[in-house]
């Protein structure tokens, strides 16, 4: 099958390309930012002339290091992320020089505290009830407070028209990375979950012409497959969408093992995956600062209360790829998710009549056979005759 990335960001695991293209810009003068999360608003980033880098973390290695540290019962993923800081090993923390920091889950919230010394770090105040009075104005304020921190910290201003022009790049960064996604609406799939991966990963550092480039190259070859006649297991291959936490590296193990037992991830509407691409930032508001605001406070994480957006979100998703079963990928110790799996597997079974399967999991490779047998055994009552 006709590999999809045939340019400069072909080679090696997502995370290393995407640390090649930041490093390339930090060397035409572009600051980076290190960010933790879906809700920074990257585009002030851009509109400096800076580079976002992800320092969320998805690897096993420096977990024993944080737990030093760090509580052993905490996700993955914040001890990861902290494990490379105190080992100093992490590339993209290596390179940023200033860091944005938001109030989502507790664990999180505290590891900044124990970072803060390490960078200029810029704790933005998120409002957890985004559909009460007030909510998009505390988070506007924020999001001025943060420009003020930027320009601050790197001395350059950053104006409403490179705001504007920023946001205009998101929305179409946006486009280019729905319409990739939606060939997997096809049944056969023609799209397998680590190329669903590898994009929506580099999308998240790439911008402009960079970006167009890479996602014009991608779906012509997605096109020459899909004339070839080439797809993704059969039409009669379980077909999966997986919700749930942010899900990279070590952790997916649990898309391996899916893809082993014969399904297919079709949609995955995570923050690793579709989330940050699903909804577009108004362009004509003429507050684009105000705008951010409202776009941003949208993202359905399981921080806020009520979530009802994960559910709006998962509804257009299942009508979209026409899933035969969703699978919630929950990180051991992240209780918004693991709580909140309870409304999305009644929501799953009650709205759209599906099966439903919630693992949770750690970065480890301990629970890898006990992963399989759940797996197989739900994909086996999915499995069309
Ligand atoms: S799951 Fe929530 S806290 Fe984690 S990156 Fe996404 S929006 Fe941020
Ligand atoms: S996975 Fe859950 S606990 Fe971990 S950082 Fe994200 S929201 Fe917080």
């Amino acid at each position: 099958m006709t590999p999809l990335f045939q340019d400069e960001f072909a080679g090696g695991p997502p995370a290393k390309r995407s640390l090649q293209y930041v490093l390339g810009k930090r060397e035409k003068g572009s600051p980076v930012v290190g960010t933790y999360c879906t809700y920074a608003p990257i585009e002030l980033v851009r509109a400096m002339g800076g580079v976002p880098a992800m320092l969320c973390a998805f690897a096993q290695g420096p977990i024993e290091a944080a737990e030093t540290v760090l509580p052993r019962n905490l996700c993955a993923l914040i001890k990861s992320s902290y494990g490379f800081i105190k080992t100093d090993t992490c590339p993209f923390f290596t390179v940023s020089e200033a860091v944005i920091a938001e109030t989502t889950c507790d664990g999180k919230k505290k590891m900044f505290e124990l970072i803060a010394d390490k960078r200029p770090l810029h704790v933005m105040d998120l409002p957890q009830l985004p559909d009460e009075p007030g909510a998009v104005a505390n988070w506007s304020a924020m999001v001025v407070r943060l420009k003020s921190f930027l320009e601050k910290t790197f001395s350059r201003s950053i104006t409403d028209q490179a705001v504007e022009q920023a946001i205009a790049d998101t929305n179409k960064r946006n486009a280019l990375v729905r319409r990739f996604l939606a060939y997997n609406a096809r049944r056969p799939a023609v799209l397998s979950w680590s190329e669903i991966y590898d994009v929506t990963w580099l999308a998240a550092s790439a911008s402009g012409a960079d970006l167009e480039t890479m996602m014009e190259g991608v779906c012509a070859r997605l096109d020459e497959r899909i004339k070839s006649g080439a797809v993704i297991g059969d039409a009669k291959s379980p077909r999966v969408l997986i919700t749930g936490c942010p899900v990279g590296g070590d952790a997916t193990k649990a898309f391996k093992t899916i893809e082993a037992a014969g399904g297919v991830i079709v949609a995955i509407d995570n923050c690793t995956g579709s989330k940050l691409y699903a909804e577009d930032i108004d362009a004509k508001s003429g507050d684009p600062m105000a705008a951010l605001a409202r776009r941003y406070l949208k993202i359905p994480c399981s921080c806020m209360t009520p979530n009802t957006g994960r559910l709006t979100e998962l509804d257009r998703m299942i009508a979209e790829f026409k899933p035969d079963i969703v699978v919630d990928v929950v990180l051991q110790a992240c209780h918004g998710y693991n709580i909140e799996s309870v409304k999305v597997e009644e929501h799953v079974k009650k709205n759209h009549g599906l099966p439903f399967l919630k693992i949770e999991t750690d970065y480890s490779s301990a629970d890898v056979e006990q992963i399989r047998t759940r797996v197989e055994a739900a994909l086996e009552g999915t499995r069309k005759k």
